[in-house]
């Protein structure tokens, strides 16, 4: 029977439940001529990936993108199977009996190293951990972050790194407006911080935030952006490449931290500064955080026309009380699955996974999203990204490539159930989200978030108590 049959449909194994995952998802479905069941695994009991647990409190709008993924949920011939371990509770090996095609989406959940002394200091902390904190992520609920200082230096200047300096600068009534997790509400509501300086190894051409999230600051009328006259005026590099290469986005920045750097400081009592052209050296203190060595940056051009920082031998230290590191994030590996060390990717040829040792593709195997390109791009990125990697599973099932033999959705239901005996379903899933909105509604909040599995899993217990 070939794959793809009424008889014999073709089963798909989705690693990871967040945009990458629920695109790859959609398009698979989507495919008129042939009859797909999807099964989508996330460790976690909820879905939805970085849209819950990454996109910043204060921007919902962004996150009703779950809209359209709960459409996709809806598709009968699809299945969210939450609180499965991907390496623990199911294998690679044991996908590969199930399923015809396995799309590995599982982001990347760590940060890249700065790679300099005593970056691990208390008080050092990788935005992905704070992000995930405020997000009332179970992975770093656990997390504990000192909030009496008011120094904080951010590392990075793209947009994890505006997401974090806003969030610290936001006022508890603003926060609690948001979905922000209860105990980052609490601690973030008594927070001391007066001064994010934020910084960029490159210069303010190069900054990779954009337009909207630096208008966001700027439009504050409670904190002051900072932003030095003399690193608006541009290197030669710069402004040949402004001069020569349009780019309106770049350019918007480039006016408005014109705009900025006339404006000055307007007396407020919480500040954020822009540094440019600046890179950590090491940070500075003994048991904890108390500064961050920096050393002044000039900019060369690389082999490939890109513009590059070099260090000089200007050095200072930049006092502070924490440091976020939020240079990028980075993929990890999974158990089976072969991975680039180097990009921190699963290598792949548009999506198709590759066995480094062969060179060749692995049949029935593809990746999408982060862990596929790499970190970078907005959530619709995933979109044609997604779409690019099932296009090859479809091409491979149309010219019979992948194992014609898997073992019967039935007998997987009872494997399963034996490795995870509480698997979560979307409609477990969708019980926990109008818990949460309940819980915030009596706060006067938009929803509290359940931070810890231990919680959600007594919640989806009691109802079925409640349900005899
Ligand atoms: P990113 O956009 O790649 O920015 C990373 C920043 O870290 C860059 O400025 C980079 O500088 C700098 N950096 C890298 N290595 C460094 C080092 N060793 N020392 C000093 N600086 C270093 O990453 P991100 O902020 O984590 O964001 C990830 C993706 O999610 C991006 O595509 C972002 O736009 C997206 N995102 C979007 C939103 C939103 O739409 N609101 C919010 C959050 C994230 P160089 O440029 O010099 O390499």
């Amino acid at each position: 029977m070939p794959v793809g049959s009424s008889r014999n449909p073709l089963r798909v194994a989705i690693i990871g439940s967040g945009p990458s995952g629920f695109y790859a998802a959609e398009h698979v479905l989507s495919q008129d001529d042939l009859h797909v069941q999807v099964d989508m695994f996330d460790r976690l009991p909820t879905p939805f990936g970085l849209v819950r647990a990454g996109v910043a409190p204060d921007h919902p709008k962004i996150k009703s993108v779950t809209r359209v993924y709960d459409k996709i949920a809806a598709n009968p011939d699809f299945r969210f199977r939450g609180n499965v371990e991907f390496g623990a509770d199911i294998e690679h090996e044991d996908l590969l009996e199930y399923f015809h095609a396995v799309i590995y989406c599982v982001g990347a959940r760590s940060d890249r190293r700065l790679g300099i002394p005593r970056e691990y200091l208390p008080g050092s902390h990788g935005a992905s951990d704070f992000v995930g904190w405020y997000n009332a992520s179970p992975d770093q609920r656990n997390l504990t972050f000192d909030f009496s200082g008011e120094r904080v230096v951010v590392v990075g200047n793209g947009n994890v790194a505006m997401d974090v300096a806003r969030v610290l600068m936001l006022p508890p009534d603003e926060l609690a407006a948001t979905d922000i997790g209860g105990h980052a509400l609490r601690a973030l509501s008594a927070n001391q911080v007066r001064e994010v300086t934020i910084l960029g190894r490159r210069g303010p051409a190069q900054a990779a935030f954009t337009y909207r999230e630096l208008r966001e600051l700027a439009e504050r009328d409670d904190i002051d952006v900072i932003v030095d006259p003399a690193d608006m005026q541009l290197d030669p590099h710069s402004l040949h490449d402004t001069e020569q290469q349009p780019d309106r986005g770049r350019d918007q920045v480039l006016e408005l931290l014109r705009e900025l750097s006339e404006r000055g400081d307007r007396g407020h009592d919480r500040r954020i500064v822009f540094r440019f052209l600046v890179s950590p050296v090491e940070i500075v203190g003994k048991d904890r955080v108390e500064g961050i060595e920096v050393v002044r940056n000039e900019l060369y051009r690389g082999n490939n026309g890109e513009l590059r920082a070099r260090a000089t031998d200007d050095h200072e230290v930049i006092p502070a009380d924490i440091v976020f590191r939020a240079i990028g994030y980075q993929g990890v590996s999974l158990p089976g699955v072969p991975f680039d060390p180097i990009t921190a990717t699963i290598p792949n040829d548009r999506g198709r996974v590759i066995d480094p040792l062969t060179g060749q593709s692995r049949v029935g195997e593809y990746a999408a999203g982060w862990i596929k390109r790499g970190p970078n791009g907005i959530i619709g990125t995933n979109k044609p990204d997604a779409q690019e990697s099932v296009e090859m599973l479809v091409d491979d099932v149309r010219a019979q490539r992948l194992r014609r033999d898997v073992l019967p959705a039935k007998v997987f239901e009872r494997f399963l159930a034996e490795r995870q005996g509480e698997v979560v379903s979307f409609a477990d899933w969708k019980y926990l989200d109008e818990r949460e909105v309940e819980k915030g509604g009596e706060l006067g909040r938009p929803r509290l978030k359940f931070a810890r599995v231990e919680n959600m899993m007594r919640a989806l217990r009691e109802r079925e108590k409640l349900d005899g």
